[in-house]
């Protein structure tokens, strides 16, 4: 990880990274951020696809494990990335002279903010999707009942609508919005 490189060097070296970085905004940022988002979109593809055995019954025990795994996993990655930035904007949080390198800082932090926010949500609700694990009320449709399927569950590990609902609900939501 080149942030991790660069907090070791001396303070006089540190203010040329972080300078470039701001210019650049969003490109500079990218490696670090993709895989931050990765995790904080949804999109946690770190587990083999379940291969249900013939005639096996929609969210069996086996199932409920597997979902169960990919959940508490996931969890664990949000949950190092959240350690990661607040390490790093300890080590980071020195007294910059210049108000531009200043400003710079804070935009980072601010930007980090957010995302660690959205994280924290986000792990909420993996909490909230074990308990209904737990509860054996997992992988069916909050609106209409039916079976969410376990490729979109796997792709959307916290999905509580169908594709149709989903779909639907966010057309909805479009139409309020303006
Ligand atoms: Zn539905």
């Amino acid at each position: 990880m080149p942030t991790k490189a660069a907090t070791k060097k001396p303070a006089a070296k540190k203010k040329a990274p972080a300078k470039a970085a701001a210019k650049k905004s969003t490109r500079a940022k990218a490696p670090a951020k993709a895989r931050s988002s990765a995790a904080a979109t949804g999109e946690f593809k770190n587990f083999e696809p379940y291969k249900p055995k013939r005639g096996e019954e929609y969210m069996s025990d086996a199932q409920l494990e597997h979902f169960r795994k990919i959940l508490l996993r996931w969890k664990s990655e949000l949950m190092e990335e959240v350690d990661r930035t607040v390490t790093h904007m300890k080590d980071e949080a020195a007294n910059f002279p210049d108000p531009a390198d200043r400003a710079t800082q804070e935009e980072e932090f601010s930007l980090e903010l957010r995302t660690r926010d959205r994280e924290r949500k986000l792990i909420k609700k993996i909490d909230s999707t074990i308990e209904r694990i737990d509860q054996d009320d997992y992988g069916f449709c909050d609106a209409c009942g039916v079976e969410i399927g376990i490729k979109r569950l796997e792709a959307r590990p916290t999905a509580t609508l169908c594709i149709d609902c989903k779909t639907l609900a966010e057309i909805k939501e479009k139409q309020e919005l303006g």
